[in-house]
């Protein structure tokens, strides 16, 4: 026992100060003196799976008292524990997550209506506090990674309700590495055959490029080394099968796929990563217009890495990512690293676009207030789901909203008094209609009029719910 508890505690990425420590091991022994005698449909103890869910909270980095949760997720309701009694042991915040937990799993619907009220509850927990949809999804994880012990029905529900509904709440939380776990898990049960058929075709691919990439390692290693450069890490990394069976379905063969493994090297400094990559390139020829510098330019999501597809002396076209170990950690984790971050009182230097990243999840909350019922789910699904396009104020500020969305969208988002007197827009110096479509990445300035009001047409092209609520209650005021 005593040995799982180190293994738990060793796997926190976070320092954890002694008082912590025994917060983790007081909800360690409670799971496991609560669900003794439980077994697992595989036959282990049901305590291995509090202890996986809790090692997946502690390697995102995130606080103990989410550590001490994921270990109590399922105490109330599959234990004669209270959870008046996990209050009393472990206080109010605790016990708030885990009740939050709770009251996830329990889903009294079925089919489509399953679905729309899982959602509803997922969204409604995030607004309260993002860290129970972390559990949820930790819980999902060991839940999918054991999943052939269930029924054949059963695994598919899960399945399809993982690639449905978690792995898209992953990708929008930006834990890549997470939503690629799940998206593979569910794919063996959703599509076995594809998935099989898949595994043993790329097979062949995988290793031969990684094996080349542990070949040319030391090589690039020495080079650096010359300029007294040292990574923390280098290593290679290779697709989540799932994302590689989407990118076949659109362009064709395995032997297209060039990224199917890539090297990257993890840097402390940014200067280190510009360093590197101007010794890459004196080695090997960079394929012209596949060196993407996402450091200075970060994606509209934030990701920040630099990348480049390098030809070597062999022939081989590789491609190489380097990147600091701050950007690394935010690209595996999203928002578990990003809330960590904030948790630890440190103000985010990450720059312009990571102040604005999660604004949405602040957002959800309001919306909620503001619309009810059925409305609320449809546009929660349209904000939430679709993808994301970033607009720039003029002052160079980042404003995060669905595709399709108009300058009417944009100027409610900033301000509702700048939404209610709009009276045009400008994008990139130029006058466009209303009912533009902005695109990613473009420079918006909207024109407002004192006496301007809204107007009912409005309401047939904007896309938020947040404008068109805002446009309602303006014109009920009238
Ligand atoms: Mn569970």
């Amino acid at each position: 026992m005593k040995n799982m508890l180190e293994e738990l505690l060793n796997a926190s990425v976070k320092k954890i100060s002694p008082e912590e420590k025994m917060i983790v091991e007081k909800a360690f022994f409670f799971a496991e003196k609560a669900h003794a005698g439980q077994k697992r449909l595989s036959g282990e103890p049901y305590f291995t799976h509090c202890l996986a869910t809790a090692k997946s909270l502690a390697k995102m980095g995130l606080d103990t008292e989410t550590i001490a949760a994921g270990l109590l997720h399922d105490v109330p309701e599959d234990t004669p524990h209270s959870l008046e009694e996990i209050k009393k042991e472990f206080g109010a915040n605790i016990a708030f997550l885990v009740s939050g937990v709770t009251k996830l799993g329990q889903l009294k619907y079925r089919g489509q209506e399953r679905e729309t009220e899982s959602l509803r509850k997922m969204f409604l927990a995030m607004a309260e506090d993002i860290r129970v949809v972390l559990i949820k999804l930790a819980d999902r994880l060991h839940n999918m990674q054991t999943l052939q012990f269930l029924p054949e029905a059963k695994r598919e529900r899960i399945a399809r309700e993982t690639l449905e509904i978690y792995a898209p709440i992953a990708d929008r939380l930006e834990m890549g590495e997470f939503k690629g776990e799940l998206e593979d898990l569910a794919f063996q049960y959703l599509h076995p055959e594809e998935y099989r058929k898949l595994l043993a075709d790329s097979a062949p691919f995988y290793k031969n490029l990684t094996e080349y990439l542990e070949e040319i390692k030391p090589e690039i290693l020495a080079k650096l080394k010359e300029d007294d450069l040292a990574p923390i890490s280098m290593g290679s990394r290779t697709k989540h099968l799932w994302s590689l069976y989407k990118k076949m379905q659109k362009e064709g063969g395995l032997d297209k796929v060039y990224d199917i493994a890539a090297l990257r090297l993890i840097f402390h400094e940014v200067d280190e990563c510009y360093q590197a990559l101007g010794i890459i390139h004196t080695m090997f020829r960079p394929l012209p217009g596949k060196i993407k510098d996402y450091i200075a330019v970060p994606k509209p999501n934030g990701y920040q890495s630099i990348h480049t597809t390098v030809i070597t002396p062999e022939e081989r076209i590789i491609e190489i990512q380097i990147r600091t170990r701050k950007m690394h950690e935010e690209a595996e984790h999203g928002i578990a690293a990003h809330w960590a971050y904030v948790a630890q009182g440190k103000p985010d230097t990450g720059g312009l676009l990571n102040q604005n990243k999660f604004s949405w999840v602040k957002q959800l909350k309001e919306w909620q207030k503001n619309s009810g019922g059925e409305d609320f789910i449809e546009s929660l699904r349209i904000d939430f789901f679709k993808n994301r396009i970033f607009v720039f104020t003029p002052r160079g500020d980042v404003i995060d909203m669905p595709e399709g969305a108009t300058p009417v969208d944009f100027a409610y988002a900033i301000h509702s008094d700048i939404g209610n007197h709009c009276a045009g827009a400008k994008v990139s110096g130029k006058m466009v209609g209303l009912d533009y479509q902005l695109k990613n990445g473009e420079v918006v300035e909207i024109i407002t009029q004192k006496n301007k009001k809204p107007s009912n047409g409005w309401l047939d092209f904007v896309k938020t719910s947040e404008a068109r609520t805002k446009i309602k209650s303006s014109m009920r005021q009238r």
